[in-house]
C-alpha cells in the first residue's frame, strides 16, 4: 500500500525525521487559505499523486510541472486551481496519468544540494538495507545503472536495529560535515524507526537536501507499506486512497480476492496463486492473452466467487473466461453455486469455459448442467485453455 507525500510528512513529524512545514487542499481556495496559514513567504505547491516524477512532468492540459514555487497566497491558489482535477502524466505514471485531488503546500527550502536516502527490504540478504547516495533529485535508477559506485548501501540487522556507527558511516557517505553530519545521523536513526514501527517495505528521500541555512531536511518522501502487516497498523490503512488505485483490485481486496489486472482478452478465475500462473501460461501457449491474474484462495465463498466473476467481467476487454478449480480447501460445489450465481446476474455475455477437479466435483458438475447455463465444460488444463481460445476466436469470426 502506498500513502500521499502530505501523509508522509505527518509520520515523518511522530517520528522526528526532519522536513519541511505545509498543509494539504483540496480546492484552490483551500489551498490559499494553507499558505496564509502557514504565514511563508517561499512555499512550494506540489500534486498529490502516487507517483514520482512530477517535477518533470506535464498536465494534459499543457500545464508543465507537478513542483512550482510561489510566493503568495494569491498565487498558490492560481498554481493549485491549474492543478488540481487536472491529469499528471510522469514517467512513472504511464500514458494515462493520474488525476490530481489534492494538493501539498509546502515551507521551500534553498536548496544547497541534493541528495538520497532510502531504506528497503533486500530480500537476498534478509534484512533492511538504507541505501544512501550523493547524487539526489534526480532518477536513481540512472544512476545505479550509470555510476553504480555513487550508491552506498549499509545493510541493517534486523534485531540489532541501526547502530549508531551505521548512521555515521551514512551521513559520511553523503559527503556531510560538522552540524550537518549530526542531523543526517539523527535523521537517519529517526527514519530507520520509522520503517520498522509502521511496517514499511520503503521508505525514500529523493531529494535529502541540505538548506542554504545548512540544515538537512528530507524534501520528498515515498512509502511502501507491507500488505500482510496492515492488519496491525489501522491508523495507517486509514490513510489508503482508493482513487489511486485500481478499482477492480479495490473492489477483489474486499472480498480477499487476489486480483491483478492484464492486458489480454481471456479472464481467468483459479483458487491458489501457482495453478493461476500455470492457467496464464497455457493460455498464452495455445494462442491467446490472458485479462487478469485471479486467486480466489482455499476459502472463498459464493458471495466471493460472484463478486469474482463481476470484477472480471467489469473489464471491457475481456471477450471469454476460463475458470480452473482443483477443489482440494476449495469444494467444487461452492464454485459451481457462485459461477451460477454470477452467471444468471449478469447473462453472461463472453463464452465460459469450467473445468472443475477435486472435492465435491461430482456435485459441483451436476449442479452446472442442472442450471442448463451455456457452460463448456473441460477435462484438464490443457483441454479448457485450447476451448476457451477457441471460443474466443469464434466469437470473434461470428
Ligand atoms: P518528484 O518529482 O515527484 O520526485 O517530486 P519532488 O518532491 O522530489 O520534487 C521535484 C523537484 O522539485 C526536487 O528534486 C527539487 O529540485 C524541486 N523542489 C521540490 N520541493 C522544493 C522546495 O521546497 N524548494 C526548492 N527550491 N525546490 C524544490
Ligand atoms: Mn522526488
Amino acid at each position: 500500500m502506498n500513502i500521499h507525500e502530505y501523509q508522509a510528512r505527518d509520520l515523518f513529524e511522530k517520528f522526528g525525521v526532519a522536513a519541511p512545514r505545509g498543509k494539504m487542499a483540496s480546492t484552490p481556495e483551500e489551498a490559499e487559505i494553507a499558505a496564509r496559514e502557514l504565514g511563508i513567504e517561499k512555499l512550494v505547491v506540489k500534486a498529490q499523486i502516487h507517483a514520482g516524477g512530477r517535477g518533470k512532468g506535464t498536465f494534459k492540459n499543457g500545464y508543465q510541472g507537478g513542483v512550482h514555487a510561489a510566493s503568495t497566497p494569491a498565487e498558490v491558489k492560481e498554481i493549485a486551481a491549474k492543478m488540481l482535477g487536472q491529469t499528471l502524466v510522469t514517467h512513472q505514471t504511464g500514458p494515462a496519468g493520474r488525476v490530481v485531488r489534492k494538493v501539498y503546500i509546502a515551507e521551500a527550502a534553498g536548496i544547497e544540494k541534493e541528495l538520497y536516502l532510502a531504506i528497503l527490504l533486500d530480500r537476498a540478504k534478509s534484512a533492511p538495507v538504507i541505501i544512501a547516495s550523493t547524487e539526489g533529485g534526480m532518477d536513481i535508477e540512472a544512476v545505479a545503472a550509470k555510476t553504480p559506485e555513487r550508491i552506498f548501501r549499509e545493510p541493517i540487522h534486523p534485531l540489532l536495529g541501526i547502530q549508531p556507527y551505521q548512521a555515521r558511516k551514512l551521513a559520511h557517505a553523503l559527503g556531510l560535515k560538522g552540524q550537518q553530519f549530526s542531523q543526517a545521523t539523527k535523521l537517519i536513526q529517526a527514519m530507520y524507526r520509522l520503517f520498522v514501527a509502521e511496517d514499511c517495505s520503503l521508505v525514500e528521500v529523493n531529494p535529502l537536501v541540505v538548506t542554504k541555512e545548512g540544515n538537512v531536511l528530507a524534501l520528498d518522501a515515498k512509502f511502501n507499506f507491507d500488505d500482510n502487516a496492515l492488519y496491525r497498523h489501522a491508523e495507517v490503512v486509514a490513510l489508503r486512497d482508493e482513487t489511486e488505485e485500481d478499482a477492480r483490485e479495490v473492489e477483489a481486496s474486499k472480498y480477499g480476492l487476489n486480483y491483478i489486472g492484464l492486458d489480454g482478452n481471456i479472464a481467468c478465475l483459479v483458487n491458489g496463486a501457482g495453478l493461476a500462473m500455470a492457467t496464464m501460461d497455457n493460455i498464452k501457449y495455445f494462442g491467446g492473452e490472458p485479462a487478469n491474474f485471479l486467486d480466489v484462495g482455499g476459502s472463498a465463498t459464493k458471495e466471493a466467487v460472484a463478486a469474482a466473476f463481476k470484477i472480471i467481467l467489469s473489464d471491457k476487454q475481456v471477450e471469454g473466461i476460463l475458470v480452473n478449480i482443483f477443489g482440494g480447501i476449495m469444494r467444487c460445489d461452492i464454485i459451481a453455486e457462485g459461477i451460477i450465481a454470477a452467471v444468471q446476474e449478469t447473462k453472461l455475455p463472453v463464452p465460459l469455459v469450467v473445468r472443475l477437479e477435486g472435492s465435491n466435483v461430482e456435485i459441483g458438475k451436476k449442479l452446472i448442467l442442472e442450471s442448463n447455463l451455456p457452460v463448456i465444460s473441460a477435462d484438464s488444463l490443457a483441454d479448457g485453455a485450447q476451448k476457451i481460445v477457441a471460443a474466443v476466436k469464434e466469437g470473434k469470426a461470428a
